[in-house]
């Protein structure tokens, strides 16, 4: 089974609504597959969506950097899978989006040549996964209007986007708990958005009132080490590291200093499903549990998401894979159920996902 070709494919696909963060607004989703066609007839599916603000990456980027690691791969025999993944993260460092999409490819191939679905191939069982949603940063009562319509939805746990405005980000909060049943889990997203004592003051603020998150995501800067043990040592409620935690040495850091309490493990960061696993298994080692999250993107890797949390169910205990159900709509189909909350895999051969006709060019 031999790679013949690869080539990329942009999509554009539009959101239900404006997806809001303290980063970024996005109103249409672009995202770039990658189809990797081998001798026997066997086509590998990957896909990421540039996210510069978090990975650097831009459209022209991930197709460059594709475009660069492709005549080395050519040719190669999916047998030969490890000595494949180890070559492409030999090649060019960072591209963590790019990578993973081409690894996504390969792992779907490599499933398809074993007749297995994804998941089954890492020795996943489970099948039935329940994911959060995400709530967009906004005015209070939009905001609340937004968690009602999700709640109606079927979602029991919200998350929300917080983050440019301290003050206003402890009143939205207070008015979301308030305004929501008990039964309604919070998870609060500031996105790098306040500063380490900042941290502190609002989240005492939050407690205070006995609102106590499922977790706070990513409060202060990636690269603010220091702030998020900092916040660890004062605030009851648990603190989970996204932005702060794309490779293996990352994570390694915050875990042996106790700095959080939770790893956000996103493949657009990890550069793929590889080092998603491995870093599942180093948190374990850790004791600490994990979410799986995926960026603003298409169905392709957010159904790569799935087969991963399915392999590590034992420590991927929360899911962030709300994309797929954020979109209008996407060429791409997939025998993977994304009901809103509820996401369900199939026992199709790979990821379960084909390309549909391609009209949004
Ligand atoms: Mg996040």
């Amino acid at each position: 089974m031999k790679i013949t070709n690869i080539y990329t494919q942009p999509l554009k696909a539009p959101l239900k609504k404006p997806f809001i963060t303290s980063l970024r607004r996005v109103d249409t989703l672009e995202d770039l597959v990658v189809i990797i066609e081998c001798d026997d007839g066997s086509v590998g599916y990957g896909e990421g969506a540039p996210t510069p603000q978090i990975t650097g990456e831009t459209m022209g980027s991930m197709v460059a950097a594709i475009a660069f690691i492709k005549p080395h791969i050519l040719g190669r025999d999916i047998e030969d899978f490890d000595a494949i993944l180890k070559l492409i993260h030999s090649l060019l460092v960072k591209n963590t989006t790019a990578k993973s999409a081409l690894e996504i490819a390969l792992y779907d191939l490599k499933a398809k040549s074993e007749k297995l679905p994804l998941f089954r191939m890492l020795g996943g069982t489970q099948t039935k996964f329940s994911t959060d949603i995400t709530i967009s940063m906004g005015e209070i009562d939009k905001m609340i209007a937004d968690c009602h319509s999700a709640v109606a939805l079927g979602y029991d746990t919200l998350k929300v986007k917080i983050g440019d405005n301290p003050r206003k980000d402890v009143e939205r909060v207070i008015a979301i708990d308030a305004a929501l049943d008990s039964d309604i889990k919070l998870r609060l997203d500031a996105n790098q958005g306040w500063t380490a004592v900042q941290s502190v003051e609002l989240l005492h603020a939050l407690e205070k009132q006995d609102i106590i998150a499922e977790f706070i995501e990513q409060p202060v800067a990636a690269d603010d080490i220091e702030g998020l043990k900092y916040i660890k040592e004062r605030v009851q409620t648990p603190l989970l590291a996204d932005e702060s935690i794309f490779s293996l040495k990352d994570a390694k850091k915050l875990l042996e200093l106790q700095a959080i309490d939770y790893v956000n493990i996103k493949l657009a960061k990890t550069a793929g499903i590889s080092q998603a696993l491995e870093l599942a298994d180093l948190s374990k080692n850790f004791g600490v549990k994990c979410m799986i999250g995926c960026m603003l993107e298409g169905p392709i890797s957010v159904a790569a998401g799935v087969h991963v949390a399915s392999a590590k169910a034992d420590i991927i205990t929360m899911l962030d894979l709300d994309a797929v159900s954020l979109l209008a709509s996407h060429p791409v189909k997939t025998s993977i159920e994304f009901n809103e909350s509820e996401i369900v895999l199939s026992e199709d051969m790979g990821l379960g996902v084909s390309l549909g006709e391609i009209s949004n060019l």
